[in-house]
């Protein structure tokens, strides 16, 4: 009989993804609504010496398989080990990232697991005894919302990262930490060369809290010292558009958008940006919008929180001097 609700983790270069936090959070929500226990799945090089801070979250068990062969995430490893022990525990409700790994990761699982997977959802409920999904369509036009049929179990769902709120961690709580004997498949279809990192170190677009985003209205690359500089007194990083991108003022992997990253910050700041569709395809579930456009009927604007309809060459110097006054003062 399906039981539990089972959380599957990120684990890179020592700590646990924040996104597994927030999967947790949203776990031990629908666990309780659903009656039934919380348990995580953590696979990774080092990842039991951490494992029972999961318990900070909710997390009562979690099943641990620590081995260098895991160090990195390479599809024909991580998805039989977690199936295998999915099969063996045989929850009702899976609860995946749709990060860059984990939606990669999550089709393979479900489909391996004959389940039914909603992907990149950004809200969950239980009613009738299951899961509810709710998740963006046509490049965030829509929302649907999604059900499994009766006793269709486990159900599978992946979710969008920064969208679901994360608990303050109880840090006085521990979760039981248990080996999952299972058996290692050697993984030697594919192997992972080298991770490069961003030169400057450069805070990932998709787990960044604040981002200020530059358009073709920047007018070139070299106006882009403006938002890194807003960027980094806001703790935050640069994206920009595709026309910014294609343009050759930022390398691709700043570009946010259908064709881009989604992101899905606290604050995004649009500079210069009119707001076309494939591009709010990528931000629009950031959680503050504040657009800066000189044109008032830019479609930027219907997403946005605070709207400044303004030169942005003579209003991000003046709004720039005032951040670093505020922060002075705080
Ligand atoms: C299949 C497909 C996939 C795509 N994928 C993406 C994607 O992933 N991401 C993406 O961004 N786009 C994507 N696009 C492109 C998208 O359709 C738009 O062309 C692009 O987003 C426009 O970029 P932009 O807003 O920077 O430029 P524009 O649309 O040219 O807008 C520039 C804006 O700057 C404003 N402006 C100009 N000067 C100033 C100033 N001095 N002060 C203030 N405001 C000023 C203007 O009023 C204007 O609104 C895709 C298109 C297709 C067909």
């Amino acid at each position: 009989m399906a039981q539990g609700v089972c959380i599957i983790t990120e684990f890179r270069e020592g700590t646990f993804r924040r996104v597994s936090f927030e999967i947790a959070s949203e776990g031990r929500k629908l666990a309780d609504e659903l009656g039934e226990s919380l348990l995580a799945v953590a696979l990774g090089e080092g990842v039991e010496a951490v494992a029972s801070d999961l318990g900070g979250y909710g997390v009562e068990k979690v099943y641990v398989v620590d081995d260098a062969l895991l160090k990195d995430y390479r599809a024909e490893t991580y998805v039989p080990v977690v199936a295998e022990i999915l099969q063996n525990l045989s929850p009702k409700v899976v609860l995946t990232a749709a990060s860059v790994d984990g939606k990669d990761f999550s089709a393979r699982l479900a489909a391996r697991l004959g389940a039914g997977l909603a992907t990149d959802c950004t809200e969950l409920k239980v009613e009738g005894g299951g899961l509810k999904a709710k998740r963006p369509m046509y490049a965030g036009k829509a929302f649907s919302w999604c059900e499994w049929s009766e006793g269709a179990w486990p159900q599978v769902a992946s979710c969008r990262p920064n969208v679901m709120d994360c608990l303050a961690p109880d840090t006085s709580k521990k979760a039981e930490v248990e080996t999952a004997e299972v058996a290692l498949p050697e993984g030697n279809l594919t192997q992972v060369v080298s991770i490069e990192k961003d030169a400057g170190g450069k805070l990932d677009l998709t787990e960044a809290e604040v981002i200020v985003s530059g358009g073709r209205g920047m007018k070139g690359p070299e106006n882009f010292a403006m938002l890194e500089e807003l960027a980094g007194i806001l703790g935050g990083t640069v994206g920009a558009s595709r026309s910014a991108v294609d343009s050759g003022w930022r390398p691709h992997a700043d570009q946010v958008g259908q064709t881009g990253k989604v992101v899905t910050p606290n604050l995004y700041v649009a500079c210069g940006i009119s707001g076309a569709i494939q591009h709010l395809a990528g931000m629009s579930s950031s959680k503050y919008i504040v657009a800066v456009n000189k044109d008032p009927e830019a479609p930027i604007f219907s997403k946005a929180d605070y709207g400044i309809v303004e030169d942005l060459f003579q209003f991000l110097p003046a709004f720039i001097e005032e951040v670093k006054t505020l922060k002075s003062t705080c």
